[in-house]
């Protein structure tokens, strides 16, 4: 297989070949890819998804890459509509992990969305990073800067859940009413941690927004926000192991999970 046959984006494949050295999919990404690139049909609902996979087995991407690609189009806007809010967010157990997954999605972030035979390192071209703008929160920065980042708008959130939940709790400008991915990276180890309440609640948080925003579109507000229609969330959990407590935790985030091991 290859990451084009896996119907992964052109711009995105040169960008993992000629800036990360990446140039076939792994195992997990393989099996994972398929399901999660399928583009949005309103017809067809959107299946969870349980990846069950090692560190090391390539899961950073095989999640970041179709979130990336679902969120392109935000980039055709000749201005940064932030007003959508907050569309993607990635729960990390801990704040090194949460740091490593950032670092991957900046450099993700780092594609240049015109191709041009001649790409040198100062070229004035438009990078994603301009549209997608992505945020860390994991409580390492005062509560005070991350609302104020919040307040301009972070498309793609990378956060620990502590510090996530507390801001769905208590920062009215944390705008996450059209969620669209979520993302629970390492569950066991959430688990372990003792995150599973923290986990339900930020669940019923999201879906309070979610509520909030639909009431907003029914009084006129609209829905959609520089073409951007209010969408099922679609959910994918990743656990090296599929024990019990992980499990239950799946029960109650997933809806029909396609499970695919790695
Ligand atoms: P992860 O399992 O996401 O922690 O990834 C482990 C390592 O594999 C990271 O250093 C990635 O950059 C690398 N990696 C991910 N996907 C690929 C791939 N398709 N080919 C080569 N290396 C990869």
């Amino acid at each position: 297989s290859t990451f084009e046959g896996l119907g992964l984006n052109h711009l995105l494949i040169n960008h993992l070949r000629s800036k990360m050295g990446i140039e076939n999919p792994t195992a997990i990404q393989i099996a994972s890819l398929p399901y999660l690139l399928k583009p949005y049909d309103k017809k067809d609902t959107l299946r969870d998804i349980f990846i069950q996979s090692q560190t090391g087995s390539g899961k950073t991407l095989a999640f970041l890459l179709p979130i990336i690609q679902d969120l392109l189009p935000l980039s055709s806007h000749s201005y940064i509509d932030r007003s959508v809010g907050t569309l993607a967010i990635i729960i990390a157990p801990t704040r090194e992990l949460a740091k490593q997954i950032s670092d991957v999605l900046e450099l993700l972030l780092k594609l240049r969305l015109r191709e041009s035979e001649e790409v040198s390192e100062d070229s004035s071209q438009p990078r994603l990073t301009r549209w997608l703008v992505s945020g860390l929160l994991t409580g390492g920065a005062t509560r005070t800067h991350e609302k104020a980042r919040l307040r301009k708008g972070l498309p793609i959130l990378v956060a620990t859940p502590g510090r996530l939940l507390d801001h769905l709790q208590n920062s009215t400008a944390f705008n996450v009413g059209k969620c669209r991915w979520l993302v629970l990276d390492e569950a066991d180890r959430l688990m372990e941690l003792g995150f599973e309440e923290t986990i339900r609640d930020i669940l019923k948080g999201l879906e309070g927004r979610k509520k909030l925003a639909m009431k907003a579109a029914e009084e006129g507000q609209g829905m959609e926000v520089g073409g951007w229609e209010w969408r099922q969330r679609r959910t994918v959990l990743c656990s090296a192991t599929i024990r019990e407590d992980v499990q239950k935790l799946a029960g109650t985030v997933l809806q029909q999970p396609v499970i695919i091991k790695g």
